[in-house]
C-alpha cells in the first residue's frame, strides 16, 4: 500500500509528490508526465515571473465554488502554502503592491528549478513522455491540469472511472468583439468594467483594459471572461471618478467636445468615443458586443472540470477508493493574481496530508 502513482507532473502533482516523500521516504512514488519535461506550464505563468500565490488566497470569494474552498482552507491555507514554498522548495517570496506573491528572483525558472531539484533530491521516480493508462494499484493521484495552453489532458481518466465533468470553457482569456478595434490597437486605459447580458450585470471589476486589433485584453478583461455567457456585452466606465453630473460641469469648461475628450482620453480613444452618440453617456458606458471567447491557446485556465459533488474536501474521490484528484482538472477557477497556482499547491498539499494520515495504518 506504499505505492503512489501520480499522473501529471505539474504544480499540483509535484507538490503532492514532494510533500509526501519528504515526510515519508519509504513511499514508492512515481510521477507520470505526458510531456517531455515536467512542470513546463510554470514557465508560462505570471509573464515569466510566476505569480505563485496571493496575500488574499484565503478569501474564498476569489473562487467560483467558494463554499467548497472554505472547507478546504480549514485544512490547508495560505500559511501552509508559504511554509511549503520556503521549507520544502526553498523559495523566498516577494509581494507586489496588489498582494501578488512571486519568487523573490521574479523568475518562473527559479520555481521550476526548485521543483525539479527537490524531485531529484528526494529520489522521486519521474517518467516523462508517457501518456499511460491508469495504474490503480496502491494510491492514485490525478493531477493532469486543464486544456489551457496544454498539449495533454486527463479528463478521459476521470470519465473512464465514472466521474462527471462539468462543461469546459476557456477562461482568463481575451474577448472577441463585434466592433472594429483596429483604431484602438495598442491603447491601454484604466477603467471600471462590467460584463452584462441584457439588464443583468454578470460581474464588475476595475483595472487596465488593453485594446488589440482582434480582441479586448488586460487583466480586468481576463477576469471578466470567467463570467462570459453567449450574447453578453462589456461596458467600460472610462471616467469612474466622475459622475455624469461632474462630467457635464467639466465639459462646460472646454471650448468644444474634441478639447474636452482629449483632456481625458488618449487621442484615438477620444476619436472613437466621439464617433458614437452622446459623448457623456459614452464616457460612462463605452460598450462592446462580445462575439466570443478566445481559445484555450490564449486562455490561462479552463472553467469547469470534475464535479465537486464527487469529491471530499481532502480531494479523495467519492466514487473510487484510494483515488485523489487535484489541481485545475477540478471545477474550481479563480481570478488572476496567483489564486489558480495557489489553489493547485493547496490541493496537492491537502491530498498529500490525507494520504499520509491514511497510510499511517499501513506502513511500518
Ligand atoms: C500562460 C499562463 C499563465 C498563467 N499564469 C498564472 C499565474 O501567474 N498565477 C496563477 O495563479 N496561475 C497562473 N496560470 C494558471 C496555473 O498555471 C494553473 O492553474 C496551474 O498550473 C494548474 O496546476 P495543475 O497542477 O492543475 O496543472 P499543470 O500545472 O498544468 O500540470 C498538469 C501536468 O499534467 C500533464 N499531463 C496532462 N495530461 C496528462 C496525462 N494524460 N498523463 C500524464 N501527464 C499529463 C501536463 O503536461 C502538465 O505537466 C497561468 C496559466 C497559463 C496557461
Amino acid at each position: 500500500m506504499n505505492k503512489i502513482n501520480i499522473y501529471g507532473a505539474g504544480v499540483s502533482g509535484m507538490t503532492a509528490a514532494i510533500y509526501l516523500k519528504k515526510r515519508n521516504p519509504k513511499l514508492d512514488i512515481t510521477l507520470y508526465e505526458a510531456d517531455t519535461r515536467v512542470g513546463q506550464k510554470i514557465l508560462k505563468t505570471g509573464n515569466g515571473k510566476c505569480n505563485i500565490s496571493n496575500v488574499y488566497l484565503d478569501d474564498s470569494s476569489n473562487y467560483n465554488n467558494s463554499l467548497f474552498i472554505e472547507e478546504v482552507l480549514k485544512e490547508t491555507n495560505s500559511q501552509d502554502l508559504k511554509e511549503f514554498v520556503l521549507e520544502d522548495l526553498g523559495l523566498v517570496l516577494r509581494e507586489d503592491d496588489s498582494g501578488r506573491l512571486y519568487p523573490y528572483s521574479e523568475k518562473a525558472t527559479s520555481v521550476l528549478t526548485a521543483y525539479v531539484n527537490k524531485l531529484k533530491e528526494l529520489d522521486i521516480k519521474v517518467v516523462t513522455s508517457l501518456r499511460d493508462t491508469l495504474d490503480l494499484t496502491g494510491i492514485t493521484i490525478i493531477a493532469t491540469g486543464s486544456y489551457a495552453q496544454s498539449k495533454y489532458d486527463g479528463y478521459d481518466y476521470l470519465t473512464s472511472l465514472g466521474h462527471k465533468i462539468t462543461p469546459l470553457i476557456p477562461a482568463l482569456t481575451t474577448l472577441k468583439v463585434k466592433e472594429d478595434l483596429r483604431p484602438l490597437k495598442g491603447i491601454r486605459f484604466k477603467v471600471k468594467a462590467k460584463i452584462l447580458k441584457g439588464n443583468k450585470v454578470l460581474a464588475v471589476d476595475e483595472g487596465e483594459v488593453q485594446f488589440r486589433s482582434d480582441a479586448i485584453s488586460g487583466i480586468v478583461v481576463l477576469d471578466l471572461s470567467r463570467y462570459y455567457e453567449a450574447g453578453c456585452e462589456v461596458s467600460f466606465d472610462l471616467t469612474p471618478e466622475y459622475s455624469l453630473a461632474d462630467l457635464k460641469e467639466l465639459k462646460a469648461k472646454f471650448k468644444d467636445e474634441d478639447e474636452f475628450l482629449c483632456s481625458l482620453l488618449p487621442k484615438m480613444l477620444a476619436i472613437e468615443v466621439k464617433k458614437r452618440k452622446d459623448i457623456l453617456h459614452q464616457l460612462k458606458d463605452f460598450r462592446f458586443t462580445v462575439s466570443g471567447l478566445n481559445s484555450y491557446g490564449e486562455a490561462q485556465i479552463t472553467k469547469g472540470g470534475l464535479d465537486l459533488k464527487e469529491i471530499n474536501y481532502d480531494f479523495s474521490s467519492k466514487l473510487k477508493p484510494n483515488l485523489y484528484i487535484v489541481g485545475e482538472i477540478l471545477d474550481i477557477d479563480a481570478r488572476c493574481g496567483g489564486f489558480n497556482f495557489g489553489f493547485a499547491i493547496i490541493s496537492g498539499l491537502t491530498a498529500a496530508k490525507s494520504i499520509l494520515r491514511k497510510l499511517k495504518f499501513f506502513i511500518n
